[in-house]
């Protein structure tokens, strides 16, 4: 089988299009054929070398994935061969306190598709079978590929790590990222008023196409104050935050008494500056959200498949092109996701 594979990180990193012997299954795990995987920025971390753990050469990233189960190991009872599946990339033991109550996302010996271990840059996958999620009857590969791993760390943050109040206002951060681009939509079905940053006009159309009331130029040193003029300067009760750095230090200036910022990235840099008075004295929060539960990828893919809301899909690479799809996330001259199809 094909599988395009990272030999030596960098920016670019070097990959090449491998052919390997096609992987067998160990006992509770299944191969995956995959139609479709998406680029995330934790692939630019893995092709740069940026991730805070050693990580062995050739992989083959990619963990945002949906295809259909082809061979089962002989001890997996709940799928065959032909099933639809998108498989929840925060790999997990299924046996720690926390993946016994359901928080798969806290588990003591997680670990991450397309890093730790073989992705789906390639025309199969091995995963456990425990990590499966049934994709709904008519949700074709690329909408959920689209959604598995961004729609749902966006469901994860919205509905999991912090609940939404019909009428809430919410500030989402890079509201045409595949996180924003998912944010915006959550939030508006939760009955929220929604504001979102963009860099330019073209993300600026879009997150007012996804249903953002009101969209402020992240280019303007001085966003915050066109959020607090936005909410007659009350502030935001909920600021979705993936971008970390300067961006998450900002997003205090936004911020309502009692309000919340969730957070689950720091592209923009992983130490900030905590101004600690305010934090206290208006009782807010700033909380941690880590991938997703594999009730999250359902939740999504089923709003999805109920039409509650889509992917943005920016543009699709074949297998063979993978270096140009990350090359383009890297440049950021992206709308929504880019996806590979092998
Ligand atoms: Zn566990």
């Amino acid at each position: 089988m094909k599988a395009m594979q990272l030999i030596t990180t960098g920016a670019p990193g070097r990959f090449e299009l491998r052919d390997l012997p096609a992987p067998q299954p160990a006992p509770d795990e299944v191969s995956v054929t995959v139609r479709a995987c998406g680029l995330n920025h934790l692939d630019l971390w893995l092709e740069s070398g940026g991730l805070p753990m050693p990580v062995p050469l050739p992989r083959t990233p990619g963990g945002e994935i949906a295809g259909l189960v082809a061979t089962i190991g002989n001890a997996v009872t709940d799928w065959k061969p032909g099933d639809r599946v998108a498989i929840q990339s925060n790999l997990f033991c299924g046996e720690c306190e926390f993946c016994q109550r359901g928080d798969e996302s806290l588990c003591l010996r997680g670990e991450l598709l397309g890093v730790s271990r073989d992705g789906g840059f390639a025309e199969q996958v091995i995963v456990p079978a425990r990590s499966l999620v049934r994709l709904p009857d008519g949700l074709d590969f690329n909408t959920s590929a689209a959604l598995t791993l961004a729609g749902s760390t966006a469901m994860h943050m919205l509905t999991n790590r912090t609940q939404v109040r019909s009428g809430d206002w919410v500030l989402v951060i890079g509201g045409a990222s595949g996180v924003g681009s998912a944010a915006i939509q959550i939030a508006k079905q939760l009955g929220a008023q929604v504001i979102s940053t963009a860099s330019n006009d073209a993300k600026h159309s879009l997150a007012r196409e996804l249903g953002a009331d009101a969209v402020v130029d992240s280019t303007d040193a001085h966003w915050p104050a066109a959020v607090r003029k936005l909410t007659n300067k009350r502030g935001v009760d909920l600021v979705v935050e993936h971008v970390g750095g300067a961006v998450l230090e900002k997003c205090f200036d936004c911020l309502a008494r009692g309000g919340t910022i969730v957070t689950c990235g720091a592209t923009a840099g992983r130490e900030v500056k905590l101004n600690l008075w305010p934090i206290f004295v208006k009782q807010q929060r700033l909380i941690g959200s880590y991938g997703r539960n594999r009730t999250d990828i359902q939740t999504t893919l089923a709003w999805a498949a109920a039409g509650k809301f889509a992917p943005v899909i920016d543009s699709i690479f074949p297998l063979a092109e993978a270096a140009q799809a990350f090359a383009k996330l890297r440049a950021r001259r992206v709308l929504g996701k880019v996806l590979v199809s092998p």
